[in-house]
């Protein structure tokens, strides 16, 4: 894939980037990345790829991360934004079987927010507050797959300097990758708007969903929604499984 290698920002065709990337896409695993759109399936598994790669550097610098299991500080005060196509996944999962129960908590924990009127920060809608572990942890995007620590951050410490490093430490992945998530990500917008072009590089804030600015209608509203992303010039959908590659 050392043709996707990007150093300098230049423009590519859209339709060619993705006939490169299709037959690739088509080996994600579906038990570990059960995405309707097997791009984003991809860009997910990158992105794992990079923070597993991170975090063995980290280790090698003697600053071993410390995010694990029940970890959720950073559900409450990061910043907390998906692409729209990332978004149009996250939809789709919870439509599917395998969110039915994760659907049920969440609903009840909405009902439970509307009748409190808390004034304490409320953290990303899809965390599921009692256990601290995420309702949509397969299909969570980009940002939330790339957050690593290397100091254990507090609900008490509302400090945004708590998560500098784990940007510092997921760019270090990146420099490596044959092909960046940044880049797959903006190709997946730009084909989302019907792009023929596109520029590798930062998305634009039309091209992101911020989770935490759903009202509670919003939300009910989209455990309801029958989503597909199966549409004419759609990405790639969920086919046969076949073997899985190795990133990298
Ligand atoms: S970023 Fe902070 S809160 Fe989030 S998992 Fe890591 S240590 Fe825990
Ligand atoms: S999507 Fe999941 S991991 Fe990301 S902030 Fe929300 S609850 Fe946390």
């Amino acid at each position: 894939m050392k043709e996707f290698h990007i150093e300098v920002p230049q423009q590519l065709e859209v339709i060619q980037f993705f006939e490169g990337l299709r037959k690739y896409a088509a080996t994600i695993p579906e038990k570990r990345y059960p995405h309707q759109n097997r791009f984003i399936a991809l860009l997910h598994l990158l992105c794992d790829s990079v923070s597993k790669l991170t975090r063995k550097r980290m280790e090698v610098e003697s600053q071993s991360a410390v995010c694990g299991n029940g970890c959720d500080a950073c559900c409450y005060f990061a910043e907390i934004t998906s692409s729209r196509t990332e978004f149009d996944e996250i939809r789709h999962y919870l439509h599917s079987n395998m969110a039915a129960d994760a659907c049920s908590k969440l609903d009840q924990q909405w009902f439970v927010q509307e009748n409190e009127h808390s004034s304490a920060v409320q953290p990303c809608p899809f965390l599921l507050q009692d256990q601290g572990c995420c309702s949509i942890y397969p299909v969570r995007p980009l940002g939330c797959r790339l957050l690593l620590s290397s100091r254990k951050c507090s609900k008490e410490d509302e400090s945004s300097g708590a998560f500098d490093s784990c940007q510092e430490w997921s760019r270090l992945g990146w420099k490596e990758m044959p092909l960046r998530p940044d880049t797959l990500m903006k190709a997946l917008e730009s084909q989302r708007s019907g792009k023929d072009f596109f520029e590798p590089g930062k998305l634009y804030d039309e091209e992101k969903v911020d989770l935490k600015a759903f009202t509670h209608q919003e939300l009910r509203g989209m455990l309801k929604q029958v989503q597909s992303t199966q549409t004419a010039e759609a990405p790639m959908c969920l086919q046969k499984q076949v073997v899985p590659p190795s990133i990298p």
